[in-house]
């Protein structure tokens, strides 16, 4: 198979295939499968020549063969789970977080989203016939809530050993939108070391909401988080892990971004690339409301759970 080079496609010259590659398109398959509105926005030319560009990539592309389903049935029997450890939300979600997948929870302040982030790292630890999958968790925090104090409650709720759970989380705290990219280089490191099945990125939008201000720049942050999104994607097929992201929402409309209530940010890009979306909020009298958005195999569904002191527990 002869790889053509991204500057190889018609209307594509070096500063484009630049651009292309800094957004996350580094072959051209992914160029053949992108919509012309995402691309028009990425390399900031009109539709129409992305348009051209796509169809040129689907020329060039390698298209691959067709299989049955029954070997995609296969290879998706090989995806395992994170339990939640707790009933209604492993239903909600077919048993788990699954891996190589990126499931993201989205809610206002103060909805769950750090403590199900939290309660994540300690049960991907578990093993196997427990709910976990005996692995390693990476942490990338964006907003200084890890902690260790929370892991150790959960840990010593499921009767594990708090300072080997806490061995077991790898943590880094990002400083701004590039830094947070870059910690994925580095935790493809760590991966390759230790058993790593899940990835936490919390919150995954904060720091691009808040530097890309205005909406001159929203096509700039949605090329970087296309981009983002894109090598956790990449992480989790290439480490068959799960990757887990929040997405904080305001229930004041969101001016700067022309964004509308209680819809996260990052749009399209987050939620195309997003498998599992669920929608956290709080409900009366100490219960948590968690609704699955979108999933391209479960039915749109909600369902109660609480937040204690040892973690998420059903509602008894
Ligand atoms: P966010 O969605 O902003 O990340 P969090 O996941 O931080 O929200 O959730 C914060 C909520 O978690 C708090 O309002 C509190 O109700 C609950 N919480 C935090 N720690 C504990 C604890 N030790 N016991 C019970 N509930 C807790
Ligand atoms: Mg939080």
């Amino acid at each position: 198979m002869s790889e053509k080079n991204l500057e190889d496609l018609d209307s594509v010259g070096k500063a484009t295939a630049e651009k292309l590659r800094e957004a996350g398109y580094t072959n051209i398959m992914e160029v053949a499968t992108a919509s012309p509105q995402e691309l028009a926005s990425i390399v900031e030319v009109g539709v129409q020549v992305a348009a051209k560009i796509i169809a040129s990539a689907k020329e060039s592309a390698d298209i691959g063969n067709f299989v049955t389903g029954v070997d995609i049935f296969e290879k998706r029997k090989e995806l395992e789970r994170i339990t939640l450890g707790v009933k209604s939300l492993n239903d909600l979600l077919g048993g788990g977080i699954q891996t190589e997948a990126i499931t993201e929870f989205y809610g206002e302040f103060g909805s769950g989203k750090t403590q199900i982030s939290h309660q994540l790292c300690v049960n991907v630890q578990l093993k196997k016939d427990e709910g976990g999958l005996n692995g390693d968790a990476i942490f990338i925090d964006t907003e200084n809530t890890f902690r260790p104090e929370r892991i150790i409650q959960m840990a010593e709720g499921l009767g594990m050993n708090p300072q080997d759970t806490l061995k077991r989380i790898h943590y880094a705290r990002a400083y701004n939108s590039s830094h947070q990219m870059l910690l994925i280089e580095k935790a493809k490191e760590i991966a390759k070391e230790y058993p790593v099945k899940l990835l936490v990125v919390d919150s995954l939008t904060a720091y691009f909401r808040a530097e890309y201000i205005g909406r001159g720049t929203l096509a700039d942050r949605q090329q970087q988080l296309n981009k983002h999104m894109h090598e956790l994607l990449r992480f989790s097929d290439v480490f068959r892990a799960s990757i887990v992201c929040t997405n904080q929402v305001s229930a004041k409309p969101d001016s700067l971004f022309g964004g509308e209530i209680n819809k996260p940010i990052g749009g399209n890009i987050v939620s195309h690339t997003a498998t599992y979306i669920v929608y956290l909020r709080k409900g009366k009298n100490d219960r948590r409301i968690a609704k699955l958005m979108d999933s391209p195999d479960l039915p749109e569904d909600e369902t109660v759970y609480m937040i204690t002191q040892e973690g998420l527990k059903d509602v008894s």
